[in-house]
């Protein structure tokens, strides 16, 4: 089977390797689309902050196959069945989802089923979906409270959907991707370009002075989290989602002398049922999120593409 495998910092290329042989409880899933995460590009440009990884390796986990073969003991799932989640945590040399197949190992509690309606493209972003409903479960954002999000990637804008599904009508999004900010706009977010006004005289402006109730940190920069901590008002909340390329100074005193609540998110994969009703429900769309898709065969320019942001939302690979 053909996988794109990353040898180093922007050293990627496409290779016959052998296709995974899987053990009782694992299935193997021809995958058909897999997202490029933040964590990818991470991965491909060699540049997450504290991690050092180890190449050659293969990344992705946003994707979306159909099971071609079971293992003897699996219970819950047939060949022919459309699944996503349950990859593996991706060490060096493991085969993730930029592959044309995969193996998920301990099926029965890992992987799920994506009802038919849903395509595989619209599969493979799920995941991502996941830990966005995550982190707007621990914040609880609430009818009239004011939220900010910083970054206007595919988290950013799904934290917007389910906000405004809510009711919650003041939602900020900031962001310096024009093709992202009309997106947020769409949605029916209040936008602010970050690169061309003042965020922060913006935000205080809207607010009263007072900063917002809760701010998603969605970026994943020095400049953000700063932000993130000078404009959420006292006794707010505080969502952080996004990885750091780099070491961020931040103001401790900003935290504790406003007594704020802080959040780190990860994943999200107890939500795969709620995320499936807001998707059949027409709550959270995830069409308009996907702006590009490539054929395995041309990945590094998908990622090329994906590592600069600002003209893509969600880059798609289709093995
Ligand atoms: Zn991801």
């Amino acid at each position: 089977m053909k996988a794109a495998i990353i040898y180093g910092p922007r050293a990627l290329r496409v290779e016959e390797v052998e296709v995974p042989a899987i053990g009782p409880e694992d299935v193997l899933v021809r995958v058909k689309a897999c997202g490029i995460c933040g964590s990818d590009v991470h991965r491909y440009l060699g540049t997450r902050y504290g991690q050092r990884f180890t190449y050659p390796l293969n990344s992705g986990h946003e994707y979306c196959g159909d099971v071609v073969k079971i293992g003897a003991n699996v219970r819950n799932f047939k060949v022919g069945d459309r699944v996503t989640l349950g990859v593996d945590w991706l060490g060096s040399g493991s085969l993730g989802a930029f592959s044309e197949y995969i193996r998920i190992p301990k099926a029965d509690r890992r992987l799920h089923k994506v009802p038919e309606g849903i395509s595989h493209e619209e599969g493979a972003i799920i995941e991502p979906l996941l830990v966005a409903l995550n982190g707007f479960s621990r914040a609880k954002p609430r009818g009239n409270e004011e939220i900010l999000i910083l970054g206007a990637g595919p988290i950013g804008l799904f934290i917007l959907q389910r906000c405004l599904s809510e009711g919650i009508s003041k939602v900020i999004v900031s962001e310096i991707s024009p093709r992202r900010l009309e997106l947020a706009r769409r949605f029916g977010a209040i936008t602010v370009d970050a690169k061309m006004e003042n965020l922060e005289e913006r935000i205080f402006s809207m607010t009263r002075m007072k900063g917002v109730d809760v701010t998603f940190e969605c970026a994943g920069t020095p400049a953000t989290i700063r932000q993130a901590l000078s404009l959420t008002k006292p006794g707010g909340r505080l969502c952080l989602i996004a990885h750091y390329a780099q070491s961020a100074e931040i103001d401790p005193e900003a935290i504790i002398g406003k007594t704020l609540t802080v959040y780190g998110i990860g994943g999200g994969d107890a939500l795969f049922e709620e995320a499936i009703s807001l998707i059949v429900q027409g709550k959270i769309e995830l069409k308009p999120m996907i702006s590009h898709e490539f054929p395995l065969q041309r990945a590094r320019e998908a990622f090329e593409l994906a590592s600069k942001g600002d003209t893509s939302v969600k880059v798609i690979i289709k093995p």
